[in-house]
């Protein structure tokens, strides 16, 4: 996954760019730019490649999980479903807007579970927030089925998964919002960045107002500009934009790195009798980010883990034991430790954390192991992992 093995002089000319003329900004000072438009650019490339019609940059995937939140609408009171896996911005960003993150099971997609889903919506529903973990889908036939039937909005969250496509949509446009985020780990990087799309100009216009103070960005005065509505800063600064030009007009280059690697893997690990692989719903097409597979029990895949870490095999997590991205270890959630006060309303909706079952999630996260895809490996390193990680594997299960 990591787009931060593969950089070098594209990113550095597009830097050199914005250094020279000294706009670090992205809006405005439209003498000085000398032409350079790194936010506006990148932009485009990201509409052809998602195949959107709209696109705003923002400082990162957890900012752009917000403002697709606050550009929807979803505030104070609302309810938000949520999957059991995922990364912890799902539910801060939730929470940021004042809204309740619903945390329901996950299926053997590692995605929502659409029959998990449609059983948590209430009255106070009013978005389901599928998150593409690891490059590939949930059920998403099933999951938009269910948000048309309530009429509830999909937003989605294809932070780690662009690249990856559902019937030759890519991920990230099949909801009524997509996010991604360009942080230093992920397939692309600015660094930190993010970004919404979008195919409803409405939910852009206030995604573009929002993410810079609630300014319209009519004319080229700034401070001329008004305010429809009140807004925060969530803007990309130029410079991180131009090394994500870079980087996204590699894209093609590394899905195809990433594949390779991932297909050595997974044909090496298929010898295995008790290795599954997690579901991937037909008509999808993984972005190969990662290898996830699981093994016949909890305590089976404890020890694989422990084993492929002795044996220097990094970056396979058993996310059971691990506190990234698994509701299991997120006690400052279940125990509500805000630094600040947070509402009655929020306190009581999160309370059912305390008494839900989630074994049905438990049962798919305590056996799988997820394994980083690389960009880096040689041919030779790559086949000395596959042969490792298959000796470690038959020796612990
Ligand atoms: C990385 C990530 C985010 C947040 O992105 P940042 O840019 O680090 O804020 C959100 N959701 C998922 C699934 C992620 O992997």
């Amino acid at each position: 996954m990591p787009g931060f093995e593969l950089f070098g002089q594209a990113e550095r000319t597009h830097v050199n760019d914005v250094l020279d003329n000294g706009v670090l900004m992205r809006y405005g000072f439209d003498g000085m730019r000398n032409g350079h438009w790194k936010s506006k650019e990148l932009e485009v490339e990201l509409q052809n490649t998602l195949k959107t019609s709209y696109v705003q940059l923002v400082s990162s995937g957890t900012a752009a999980v917000s403002v697709a939140l606050a550009a929807a609408g979803i505030g104070a009171g609302d309810e938000v479903i949520m999957p059991t896996f995922t990364f912890v911005a799902s539910f801060e960003a939730i929470m940021m807007v004042g809204a309740i993150p619903v945390l329901v099971d996950i299926d053997d997609t590692l995605g929502l579970d659409p029959m998990a889903v449609k059983a948590a919506i209430t009255s106070k529903t009013k978005a389901v927030m599928v998150v593409q973990m690891c490059g590939s889908m949930a059920h998403m036939d099933a999951l938009c089925k269910v948000c048309e039937e309530n009429n509830i909005l999909l937003i989605e969250d294809a932070c780690q998964a662009i690249g990856g496509s559902y019937n030759n949509k890519p991920l990230g446009s099949i909801g009524d919002l997509g996010c991604f985020s360009f942080d230093f780990v992920k397939t692309i990087t600015c660094g930190e960045g993010g970004a919404v799309v979008t195919n409803n100009k409405d939910y852009y216009m206030n995604s573009d107002h929002f993410s810079d103070h609630g300014h319209d960005h009519v004319g080229s005065d700034r401070g001329a500009e008004s305010h429809p509505f009140l807004g925060y800063n969530f803007r990309i600064s130029e410079l991180h934009a131009a090394v994500g030009l870079a980087q996204v007009k590699r894209l093609p280059e590394f899905l195809g790195i990433q594949r390779h690697n991932y297909t050595v893997l997974r044909t090496a690990l298929s010898q295995i009798p008790e290795v599954t692989f997690r579901t991937v719903p037909n008509g999808g097409e993984e972005s190969y980010a990662f290898l996830n597979f699981f093994l016949p029990d909890l305590e089976s895949s404890r020890r694989a883990s422990k084993a492929l870490k002795e044996a220097g095999i990094d970056g396979c997590f058993h996310y059971y034991d691990n506190n990234w991205h698994y509701i299991r270890k997120w006690e400052h959630l279940k125990e509500m430790k805000s630094l600040f006060p947070i509402s009655k309303e929020l306190k009581e909706g999160l309370s059912y954390l305390e008494s839900t079952d989630f074994s049905q999630s438990d049962r798919y996260i305590g056996r799988n192991i997820s394994c980083l895809i690389k960009l880096s490996w040689t041919e030779d390193e790559l086949k000395k992992r596959a042969d490792k990680m298959v000796d470690v594997i038959k020796r612990v299960i």
